[in-house]
């Protein structure tokens, strides 16, 4: 069978020796190809046309290795739900390479689940289907959503059962990154005071992720900042669209601001703030409200990792760390409210309004909390009553007449702005508002029975159909097709109230 070749560029395995060990995949029985991303293949510069499904199937299960590939475990460490483990690492995942995307992007191409790393501990290194599936779903959900996060490129089922309650097919899934530099990596190099290497991974950060840091005065302080404000953007994100991560620990937050690591995450029904389906999240510790806070506290320990390089002196290391965390609250705040303004159909605000536009979200969301209903079709029909369709909003509510104060409230803070920008007629700025509104709030969105469904028909009956009516609906998150009206609807309570979602091992 020929090799793939791909041009890697393996940056971090040449420049960061003692940050990770040589290690193979472990070859697997019978590889077959179950999901190829073939638009995110070309951009990475692989045409899929040009390659047969079974070597794609070798190569992307491990059993035979492009050409180029440096196969490495990484090391990092990291606090798991607070605690803090020295040793975690690559213990079922492998950084095969890097590639240069078509658009300029450096991308790591990495395995998941494919055999134990001398990182594995007590783990079997190994992956079910199903959670590689649910990772390739949510992944493509957020892509389309338009957040930054990892993708799947490829998923190949092994033909070997992996041993978890129950006997399980397994996989490998292949995952693209903007990198796998996590808080974690950092806090692997501080806790074991090796300060050096600390640097040199700091300076690859910067040079990977923050370029125009390179040759600023306080190169590590810029790093912090800058992590600091790409996370709260991110999480501010998240938020928008009621995604919940669920095991937003250090080692699974991203240097680059991506979200990586898709285990327990599920997006929210109903809205409840206080909405958590994780089942190892024993105290709600990454509960939807908690998200900002939790990413928060993440930075406050890449502070932390990063306080020898930030000063000589300690007292005043601590203090520029302390100075660069303390800006989360109000950066995180500025990205949530001009995302909670877009999708109120509201583009601008000046700092006046800011306090009011502020408890203007805030009353819609308890609204929406106090009647239970769904947070992302609420969104969607008030698109629809920018145009004066309030029949389909009201809908959704127990008590419709609750919403009139506030509906009321909200046209006239949008007529305020109408004007300046937008056309002339009121009607035609009502259609642009509802246009506009559309195209940040999305119809569909991962919604968790179909995405329990299509992977019971994957793992259970070998049945890939509902898998891939799933994702084709969920590449198209806010075009309201008729044809695709079933993934658009909630789940049913009974399932939300009981739904419990496992780690990904
Ligand atoms: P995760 O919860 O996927 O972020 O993983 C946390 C840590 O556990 C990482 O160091 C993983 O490499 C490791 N891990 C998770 N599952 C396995 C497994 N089946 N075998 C070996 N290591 C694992
Ligand atoms: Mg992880």
């Amino acid at each position: 069978m020929e090799k793939i070749k791909l041009a890697f560029d393996n940056s971090y395995a040449r420049e960061l020796p003692g940050c990770y060990v040589h290690w193979q995949p472990q070859p697997v029985p019978e590889p077959s190809l179950l999901f190829f991303g073939e638009e995110l293949a070309r951009e990475l510069g692989l045409d899929p046309a040009a390659v047969d499904e079974a070597t794609l199937a070798s190569t992307f299960s491990g059993n035979q290795l492009p050409e180029g590939a440096t196969p490495i475990a990484q090391a990092y460490a990291g606090h798991q739900f607070g605690n803090f483990s020295p040793q975690l690492g690559d213990g079922r995942a492998l950084l095969i390479g890097e590639l240069v995307d078509r658009h300029g992007r450096r991308r790591d191409l990495a395995f998941k689940g494919s055999g134990p790393t001398p990182f594995a501990r007590r783990g079997d290194g190994k992956a079910a289907l199903g959670p590689m599936l649910r990772e390739v779903l949510i992944g493509e959900a957020m892509h389309a959503l338009g957040i930054p996060t990892t993708r799947a490129l490829a998923v190949v089922a092994t033909g070997e059962p992996v041993f978890r309650d129950r006997y399980l097919p397994g996989a490998v899934l292949t995952r693209v990154a903007a990198s796998h530099l996590r808080v974690g990596t950092f806090e692997y190099f501080a806790a074991r005071g090796d300060h050096e290497q600390l640097r040199r991974l700091a300076d690859y950060a910067i040079a990977r992720h923050y370029p125009e840091l390179a040759d600023a005065d306080e190169r590590h302080l810029g790093l912090l900042r800058a992590v600091t404000r790409r996370q709260a953007a991110l999480v501010a994100q998240w938020m928008g669209v009621g995604f919940i991560h669920g095991v937003m620990n250090t080692d699974n937050t991203s240097i680059a601001g991506e979200t990586i690591d898709y285990g327990p995450c599920a997006f929210m029904e109903a809205y409840e703030p206080a909405t958590a389906f994780s089942s190892i999240d024993r105290f709600n510790r990454y509960a939807y409200e908690n998200q900002p806070r939790m990413v928060h506290w993440n930075l406050a320990r890449l502070a932390e990792a990063l306080l020898p390089l930030l000063a000589d002196d300690q007292q005043r290391a601590v203090d520029l760390a302390g100075e660069a965390i303390n800006a989360f609250p109000d950066e995180y705040r500025r990205c949530w409210l001009a995302s909670m303004r877009a999708k109120l159909g509201l583009n601008a605000g000046t700092a006046e309004q800011e306090g009011s536009d502020v408890v203007l979200v805030e009353e819609w969301l308890s609204l929406l909390q106090r009647q239970r209903v769904d947070f992302t079709l609420a969104w969607r029909r008030l698109a629809d009553a920018a145009e004066g369709q309030v029949q389909r909003l009201r809908a959704l509510f127990a008590e419709p007449q609750a919403l009139d104060d506030w509906l009321a409230k909200w046209q006239s803070r949008c007529a305020a702005q109408a004007g300046a920008s937008l056309p002339a007629s009121p009607a035609a700025a009502q259609a642009a508002r509802a246009q506009a509104m559309r195209g940040v709030n999305p119809w569909i969105i991962a919604r968790n029975h179909r995405v329990e469904e299509a992977l019971a028909a994957a793992s259970d009956d070998g049945d890939l159909a509902p898998f891939e009516r799933l994702l084709a609906a969920l590449a198209q998150p806010y075009r309201e097709d008729p044809a695709l009206a079933a993934f658009a609807e909630p789940a049913p309570a009974a399932f939300t109230a009981a739904y419990r979602t496992f780690c990904g091992t």
